[in-house]
């Protein structure tokens, strides 16, 4: 008692010398909370004191509520695989009510789209005490993105993926307006006649498409000749039709990878004739969420996803391990060039692959 007290009554002097009154309401309430005694006396102080603060303060104070967020910028973040949306829930298909209630339960458990861009450049830019999520489609299904013709006039069919997420987003701003589709050369979203338009759409409104080789091709089998013809053929492909929409990411096909350390260097770079290629990331057919790109042994040649479904692993059971352990998430800071990370995870993360970014170590406790 008598050290609480000493505590308060430094607190108090300081503040007041300070002109700190905010500050020391805040650190006040939170001791006096657990010694009533005191409350009347040393809450009444600081609400004589006039409520300004020094601008120089306000400067380096991070505008972060550390003790309530506990921001951790090295947790877990998911990046989800999605394929086709059915009639049904299946291993790689999910009805459009499961697919709005997956957003649904994301947006409220605090999750937010980002960009893979952003994943990739290490930019977990969302709001404080969310966390950061990558919704990724594969294989270009026509329930990703469908046209609807209605006399003479075109409209996005609002059962589409691209329609559900844009009228998700206007409705919860927070969530973001975020997705990959990991598109091959084939038939891209099921209508020929529309490609064009569908891939402006896409690059306007800040959606991705990343390579999923042209010919859905086993990189496996392939030499390295072949893995070439197939992820540069599919960039060279799409840069025809819209040279903005950039594929800096693959998903490997059926999730197979060569196993030579040799042939693995052409998935993640290579040429075929006027396209080259360089895929920042590689994108397994995984079972469990990832970790920022600037953790400690973190392989962009391996990366995990969690693939949608209620089954075990996937996007249902995770959200459910998630409600009983939350500290394992990333909990964003809100700050665009900080990495805020509790003192005991520091070596979670690799210093040299911070770049521009400022690290961040505090102890969550005090
Ligand atoms: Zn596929």
């Amino acid at each position: 008692m008598k050290k609480i007290l000493l505590g308060l009554l430094f607190l108090v002097t300081f503040g007041g010398l300070m002109g700190c009154a905010a500050q020391v309401e805040t650190q006040v309430s939170e001791i006096a909370s657990e010694s009533p005694q005191v409350t009347t006396e040393i809450t009444t102080e600081p609400e004589t004191e006039p409520e300004t603060e020094p601008e120089t303060e306000l400067e380096t104070e991070p505008p972060v509520d550390y003790k309530t967020i506990k921001p951790n910028e090295s947790g877990e973040i998911m990046i989800v695989m999605y394929h086709n949306l059915s009639e049904r829930n299946s291993e790689y298909a999910r009805t459009v009510e499961s697919f709005k209630s997956d957003l649904q339960r994301l947006y409220d458990m605090g999750f937010t789209t980002i960009p893979m861009s952003a994943f990739i450049n290490g930019s977990y830019d969302v709001p404080a005490g969310r966390t950061p999520v990558v919704l990724t489609f594969d294989d270009g299904h026509r329930t990703n993105f469908n046209y609807l013709e209605k006399e003479g006039e075109i409209e996005v069919d609002p059962n589409c993926v691209v329609a559900i997420l844009d009228d998700f987003y206007e409705r919860n701003p927070e969530f973001g307006r975020s997705a990959v589709f990991y598109l091959n050369a084939g038939n891209p979203f099921g209508q020929p006649e529309y490609i064009e338009e569908k891939l402006q759409y896409l690059y306007d409104n800040g959606y991705e498409i990343g390579n999923h080789a042209y010919d859905h091709e086993d990189l496996s089998v392939l030499n390295a000749e072949g893995i070439q013809k197939a992820l540069g053929r599919n960039v060279q492909h799409f840069n025809q039709i819209n040279s903005q929409l950039q594929m800096a990411s693959l998903a490997l096909p059926y999730g197979k990878a060569p196993s030579s350390d040799l042939l693995r260097q052409y998935v993640v770079e290579g040429d075929y004739e006027t396209a080259a290629y360089h895929n920042e990331i590689v994108l397994k057919v995984g079972w469990k969420p990832t970790r920022p790109i600037y953790s400690s042994g973190f392989d962009p040649s391996r990366v995990h996803r969690v693939q949608s479904g209620d089954g075990d692993m996937q996007l249902t059971w995770w959200l459910n391990q998630y409600e009983k352990t939350p500290e394992k998430r990333f909990i964003s800071d809100g700050l665009a060039n900080r990495v805020s990370v509790p003192n005991a995870f520091s070596e979670s993360i690799n210093m040299d692959k911070l770049g521009e970014l400022e690290l961040f170590l505090y102890d969550p406790e005090s």
